[in-house]
């Protein structure tokens, strides 16, 4: 039965963008842009004042409202978007980077991402995008920009349909949708650029704190945290998230996204003298590590949920897994992309085996 909305309390993640400033850490303020994707409501943008000005970390979506708000928000704590020397960008996708390639064109800013960093529609990529898409059914996967996939057909054979939560949508022809889709893209996803990739254990000094680097991968490969060790204070992303688990995509390079978010989990679980976290999304919380076993628990409850599936349809797509995985309301593209990187974990590891099944992968039990 559909839940009423008084059994499913709003998850913080999905609170609308407040524009109260607050100080989480000294010299740590929290700032909310607004956002509107399933199951969030606002990032977090904080900033960190130091003598050089102000560093922002996560400056929200790309496009003029996104933009107002972060002025605003700025304009609050006391800054002009001038005094914003630095941005920090987590990872590639677009309700992180937003801001960052017009805080770097318009005042200099530099920007910070992990070495990896990479979103689809970077111009030095435009070779690898396909023109014509008239034979090829749909583009890629606009909301998960760092997912690198133009293809036409997901890797287990669905028909990628336009991300509904994207606000631009394309019309109909489809030729003319991937041409001008490609043309908003440039126009108001100005490519975020990083001017300084940092490596994992890097250190960063900003905000008077001296960051470390850490390279952590599951939720895209390019996603980096900041730990500063001297205050225990971590700077989360996406990749620890207080009430919501992060989505895992299977569309990304490598075989096995599942097992890096769980090296990258237990990563972050095993740094020492942590006392806050600040995710990209929801409230700063104190137990990381708590978190960070809680995601993997539950990564673990659902691989074993798909082992049972798996014995028990005997061989099937990605699709009627993810029904057995999802509830009803959440079935489609992100439901299977998240079961597919689970599929691929259960294949890479020897427990399962796929086959194409007319242009459907299927997948049964290891004979
Ligand atoms: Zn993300
Ligand atoms: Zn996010």
């Amino acid at each position: 039965m559909a839940e009423t909305p008084a059994e499913r309390p709003r998850r913080q993640e999905q609170e609308p963008a407040s524009v109260e400033i607050t100080e989480v850490a000294p010299g740590i303020l929290r700032s909310q842009l607004p956002i509107s994707l399933p199951g969030l409501g606002h990032v977090n943008c904080y900033l960190m004042e130091d003598a050089r000005g102000v560093a922002v970390v996560d400056p929200g979506l790309p496009g003029p409202q996104s933009w107002r708000a972060l002025t605003d928000r700025l304009k609050r704590a006391g800054f002009k978007p001038r005094h914003v020397h630095t941005v920090i960008v987590t990872h590639s996708h677009p309700d992180h980077f937003g801001g960052a390639g017009r805080m770097r064109d318009a005042y200099g800013a530099e920007v910070i991402s992990h070495r990896s960093f990479r979103t689809w529609f970077d111009p030095a990529e435009d070779e690898a995008l396909p023109d014509d898409h008239d034979d090829a059914g749909d583009g890629g996967d606009a909301g998960d920009a760092g997912a690198a996939s133009t293809t036409a057909a997901s890797p287990w054979g669905r028909q990628m349909p336009w991300r509904s939560d994207v606000t631009f949508r394309p019309p109909v022809s489809r030729r003319l949708k991937f041409g001008l889709y490609r043309v908003m893209m440039k126009r108001f996803m100005r490519t975020p650029a990083p001017t300084r990739r940092v490596d994992d254990a890097e250190v960063i000094a900003l905000g008077r704190r001296e960051w470390v680097a850490l390279h952590t991968p599951g939720h895209t490969n390019d996603h980096l945290c900041l730990y500063d060790p001297a205050s225990g204070i971590v700077l989360s992303g996406d990749h620890v998230l207080p009430t919501i688990t992060p989505h895992i995509s299977g569309l990304v390079a490598g075989a096995d996204p599942l097992t890096e978010f769980f090296t990258s989990l237990d990563k972050v679980a095993a740094l020492d003298g942590v006392t806050l976290a600040l995710p990209a999304h929801g409230h700063p919380f104190t137990d990381l590590r708590g978190r960070a076993q809680a995601i993997r628990a539950h990564h673990e409850e659902r691989l074993d949920a798909l082992r049972a599936a798996v014995r028990e349809l005997g061989a099937a797509s990605v699709e009627d897994y993810s029904h057995k995985l999802f509830r009803p309301r959440s079935w489609g593209q992100m439901a299977e992309s998240e079961t597919y990187a689970h599929l691929e974990h259960l294949r890479v590891t020897g427990e399962i085996v796929s086959h194409d099944e007319r242009g459907t992968l299927h997948y049964a039990l290891t004979e």
